[in-house]
């Protein structure tokens, strides 16, 4: 059991020290920005703002949800900031970022779940930054649409919303969502016209034919991309790994994924959301 548990030696990575990481990571704590990056347990830093590529959270820290696998907390949100959009954009101009991934906790609280802020935020980046691409890792909108299309019409080149887990898992795993409003909500992102993209984080119980599933699911219902990752605990009080999937596992599935219709399938053991983000931009729909 013990040794089921103990970190693979594909998981290991080198430690984000190089100019441009500090250079960022000073540029984000000035502006006392929330990226998902610096804020704990992604492995990809280092390489990431190296490239050009970075996340930010907007709408607050805290979550109305409380998804089994996420270290961001729960509770009430604090009011939203009004002039968050106008400094995310600023931020993402003084940094010289290239890419930029937006995302946010869920506000389920709030009647437009919080879409003004969000296309505010995108259409700021695009004034400031007009030759930066912009990928919006969007919330479940819990079906309300017209908040759904007021998020994804700022001009951003990339939609994503991630399933995260195979359906059967969701109760274990994203209590508050469904699996099948997600595949609507990416149904009708792709309707719009935009370019989607979804995650799946693997290692949680899941079983090789569910995961084909889902990835049928997600083709069927005018998914673009997917990315494949392994998932790993935040911190104990979290969701446990149920198992370490293989190198090779990852690469089966992202030929299995392409077979199945999808455009683009970004597999490994590293891979999270936003991993490689730059490239998806270009994926053709
Ligand atoms: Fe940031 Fe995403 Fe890259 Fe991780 S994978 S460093 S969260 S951009
Ligand atoms: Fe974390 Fe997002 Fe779930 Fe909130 S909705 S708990 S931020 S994964």
């Amino acid at each position: 059991e013990e040794k089921k548990k103990r970190k693979p030696d594909w998981l290991r990575v080198k430690l984000p020290i190089g100019k441009e990481y500090a250079k960022v990571r000073k540029l984000v704590d000035n502006h006392k920005l929330h990226t998902i990056c610096e804020s704990g347990s992604c492995p990809n830093m280092g390489e990431c703002w190296g490239a050009g590529t970075a996340t930010f959270m907007i709408l607050g820290n805290v979550c109305t949800r409380s998804c089994t696998f996420c270290a961001v907390a729960t509770g009430r949100p604090p009011e939203y900031d009004a002039e968050e959009p106008k400094r995310v954009a600023e931020a993402i101009k003084l940094m010289e970022v290239k890419h930029a991934v937006l995302t946010s906790v869920n506000r389920d609280e709030l009647k437009d779940r919080g879409a003004e802020i969000w296309y505010q935020t995108v259409v700021e980046t695009k004034k400031l930054s007009p030759r930066t691409t912009i990928e919006t890792l969007i919330p479940d909108v819990k079906g309300n649409w017209d908040a759904l299309y007021r998020m994804i019409e700022g001009g951003q080149e990339v939609v994503s919303h991630n399933v995260e887990t195979v359906e059967r898992l969701y109760r274990r795993v994203r209590p508050q969502a469904k699996y099948q409003r997600s595949l609507d909500q990416i149904k009708r992102t792709n309707e719009a016209g935009k370019r989607t993209k979804s995650g799946i984080m693997l290692g949680v119980g899941e079983t090789i034919d569910e995961v084909h599933k889902a990835m049928d699911d997600l083709a069927e219902h005018g998914l673009h991309i997917l990315t494949l990752g392994q998932y790993l605990q935040p911190t104990k009080r979290h969701l446990e790994v149920a198992e370490f999937i293989h190198p090779d596992q990852f690469e089966a599935y992202r030929e299995e994924g392409l077979k199945r219709g999808l455009k683009y399938v970004e597999s490994g053991p590293l891979v999270r959301s936003s991993y490689h983000a730059e490239r998806h931009v270009n994926v053709p729909i």
